[in-house]
């Protein structure tokens, strides 16, 4: 595969960007190799600059519901570039997208939008300590809410896959009052409450963990999380920034059928343009500036091209039938997975849950961050170079999920399910 134009330009970026990266996960570092330099994307493609194609199983890491450049929301950031592309000022468009939002998150009586998910995590957290005058938080080992400090404790994928143990640059006293426990481990909830629940300001949880790979709760997880804080006065926040509109059209809320206190959204909710939101209950979200105490602003809040191409997208995916025939696509992805590992001899763990998958090179079940530290890596990265090398690009680290668009169908999916069985033959028993 011709890397030469790739090779060029990542030299060049390493002169302006540590790294030569604004992400720390597009380096490659976990897999080995140089990144390729995106030129374009189509659909459910992406063009090097090198001439290379590549099937997107990243999507932006999870917004390109749609695909890359769908026509419809081309043209619909097209339209209102040229109306304006910032106003700093009320429009229209935020309330038509929040419309698109609370119609499939119910629970979101009132919400605010943000610029990313980071934005939306450190608000939340705020939020909620302001609300219940309380300090502490609990979060999850392995689940990332945003590069806020106070939510860098564990955190999952960027700093799993770089093998930070924590952060540098994080005080000690930043992260005293958040309080690590472990996933799918009601027990360790539990503890926590029985030591200091009546100082917990709020629980806050990738309901299905998209971070550390794929985490499925197991039954009666997130039911236990919402009894646990409902029992002692806390919030229960659900970071729904990859789930949302992902794992189901109305998130893991819907999905599983427990109602968080509020929730942080992102990534699809932008379309591909830089948007997150979080909201939830009407007397928590009223302690929100202008209305009440805590403060919270946005130049770029609301951004008209991201209000835009978020509800065309979200409108688009919504359509009857377009989720389920992405999720049956991400099904049959999963069970060629299955299907040639096993031909392969080789043990892999693989899951879906509607349109997000995860797999694992692993002879045992994995349903914690914990359990993910003994998967094998090695196989993990072989084949993943093997697969990019015959134009298919799962994420580049064995510690992130994958996604499938509505594009995915047919081509890309056949395309993907014929290159496997050489993928896994290459990898090493
Ligand atoms: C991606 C992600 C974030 C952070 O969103 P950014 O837009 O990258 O700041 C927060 N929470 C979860 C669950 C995420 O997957």
């Amino acid at each position: 595969m011709k890397n030469h134009e790739s090779s060029k330009i990542f030299a060049k970026a390493k002169g302006y960007f540590p790294g030569g990266v604004n992400s720390p996960v597009r380096a490659f570092r976990s897999v080995g190799g140089e990144p390729f330099i995106v030129k374009y994307g189509h659909g459910p493609y992406l063009f090097d600059v090198d001439g290379n194609r590549y099937v997107d199983y990243i999507n932006s890491w999870g917004p390109l519901v749609l695909g890359h450049a769908h026509p419809a929301v081309v043209e619909a950031i097209a339209t209102q570039a040229a109306r304006g592309t910032s106003f700093g000022a009320c429009h229209e468009l935020e309330s038509e997208l929040a419309e698109v939002v609370r119609g499939l998150f119910p629970s979101l009586e009132l919400m605010r939008f943000v610029n990313s998910g980071t934005e939306a995590g450190m608000s939340v957290i705020r939020l909620a300590r302001g609300f219940t005058n309380r300090k502490k938080l609990v979060k999850f080992e392995g689940c990332y809410h945003g590069h806020a400090d106070v939510l860098l404790a564990k955190a999952g994928s960027g700093v799993l896959t770089l093998g930070l143990p924590e952060c540098a640059g994080v005080p000690a006293q930043v992260v005293t009052d958040t309080l690590v426990a472990e996933y799918n481990n009601l027990e360790s909830v539990q503890k926590l409450f029985d030591q200091c629940g009546d100082d917990i300001a709020a629980v806050i949880v990738e309901p299905v963990v998209g971070n550390c790979g794929l985490l499925v709760p197991t039954p009666g997880f997130l039911e236990g999380l919402r009894e646990i804080t409902q029992r002692y006065g806390s919030l229960l926040i659900f970071d729904e920034v990859m789930t949302g509109f992902r794992v189901a059209l109305g998130g893991a809320q819907a999905l599983y059928n427990v109602t968080p206190d509020l929730t942080m959204l992102g990534k699809v909710i932008g379309g591909g343009v830089p948007v997150g939101a979080f909201g939830g209950r009407r007397e928590i979200m009223e302690l929100l500036a202008p209305l009440g105490p805590v403060y919270q602003a946005g130049t770029l809040s609301g951004n008209p091209l991201a209000m835009v191409a978020g509800m065309t997208t979200l409108r688009e995916w919504s359509k009857p039938g377009v989720f389920e025939a992405a999720q049956k696509t991400t099904q049959s992805l999963v069970a060629g997975l299955k299907g040639c590992a096993t031909e392969a001899g080789l043990p892999l763990v693989a899951e879906s849950v509607g349109t997000m998958f995860g797999f694992f090179f692993s002879d045992h079940p994995v349903r914690s961050y914990r359990d993910t530290l003994t998967t094998r890596k090695e196989q993990f990265n072989s084949f993943f170079h093997a697969m990019l090398g015959d134009g298919v690009y799962f994420a580049p680290s064995a510690f992130e999920a994958g996604f499938v668009s509505a594009a995915h169908a047919g081509e890309a999916l056949e395309f993907t399910l014929n290159a496997l069985p050489a993928g896994f033959s290459s990898v090493r028993v």
